[in-house]
């Protein structure tokens, strides 16, 4: 399959690991938008959102547990971090393998643009 998050968790392209484990990997994003900005993906591909069964439903608590546990060691936990999840290209999707960004360490502005 011609994906991109796909051939990150599978090492066949670089980026910069910050975890990882039999479910999930994270990583940091090549375009930062704020001083920590990482990307948590399942390795099992879901194109979106939409794609996930009920039955693959723990996979999403992994991704945000993961998020959890990286805030807590950036520091940032207190603080505030924002989750988020961009769904298909209105919502602002680019790379279709569903992916978490963490961000942190600056202010965020609600509602988002
Ligand atoms: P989205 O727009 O929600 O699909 O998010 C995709 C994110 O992946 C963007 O923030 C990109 O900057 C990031 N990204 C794209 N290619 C790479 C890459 N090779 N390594 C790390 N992050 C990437
Ligand atoms: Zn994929």
């Amino acid at each position: 399959m011609d994906c991109l998050f796909c051939k990150i968790a599978q090492k066949e392209l670089p980026a910069e690991v910050v975890f990882e484990d039999d479910q999930v990997v994270a990583f940091k994003d090549i375009h930062p938008k704020a001083p920590h900005h990482i990307v948590i993906i399942p390795r099992a591909h879901f194109a979106t959102l939409n794609d996930v069964p009920a039955e693959d439903s723990p996979i999403l608590g992994e991704l945000l547990l993961t998020a959890q546990r990286l805030a807590k060691k950036l520091g940032v936990a207190e603080d505030g971090y924002r989750c988020l999840m961009n769904v298909n290209a209105g919502a602002g999707q680019t790379v279709f393998h569903i992916h978490l960004h963490l961000l942190a360490g600056r202010a965020f502005s609600w509602p988002p643009g």
